[in-house]
């Protein structure tokens, strides 16, 4: 069962995801991703959508060797305004973030009460009623992963093949 877009778990103890990070491939990183754009509201913190690119990156505000993949130092951006923010960066144009209308730090945590305790009762739920079936949880941000990794385009039985 996929329960939620990301591993609010990870979020809070970026450890548990540390073996992941060892064994070189991005899992970790995706959560964090997923978790970005849902606390941007999927939207371009700099354009807020005025410019209609549908196509969202997750930029690092500093740099990832200095900053890190934390979700303070992530931000939403379309893809236009974040080829611009990279152009106008490298050609001297501007300085840095703040030249760009862009917030230094983001706003801070708000999952709080996402998706809270059903997620959890309905698993426990599922458990008790298919005690003969493994019932297991995962999150949205592995069936992304998988279904980009498989060259499978967003579809609900290309999602539900991904949780499989
Ligand atoms: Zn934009
Ligand atoms: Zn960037």
């Amino acid at each position: 069962m996929e329960t939620a877009s990301f591993d609010t778990q990870k979020l809070k103890n970026p450890d548990i995801s540390g073996t992941e990070y060892q064994n070189g491939d991005q899992k970790g990183f995706w959560n964090v991703r997923e978790y970005v754009l849902f606390r941007d509201n999927h939207e371009c913190q700099h354009c807020h959508g005025k410019k209609k690119d549908p196509v969202l990156n997750v930029h690092h505000i500093e740099s990832r060797k200095t900053g890190g993949n934390s979700p303070s130092n992530l931000i939403t951006l379309c893809k236009t305004c974040h080829n611009e923010y990279h152009k106008k960066i490298k050609s001297g144009k501007i300085k840095g973030p703040e030249d760009f209308k862009l917030p230094k730090r983001t706003q801070p945590y708000r999952d709080a009460a996402f998706m809270g305790i059903m997620r959890w009762t309905l698993l426990e739920r599922l458990k008790q009623a298919n005690p003969d079936l493994e019932v297991v949880n995962t999150y949205g941000y592995l069936t992304k992963n998988k279904r980009i990794e498989l060259g499978l385009v967003k579809e609900h039985y290309n999602d539900a093949y991904c949780i499989a």
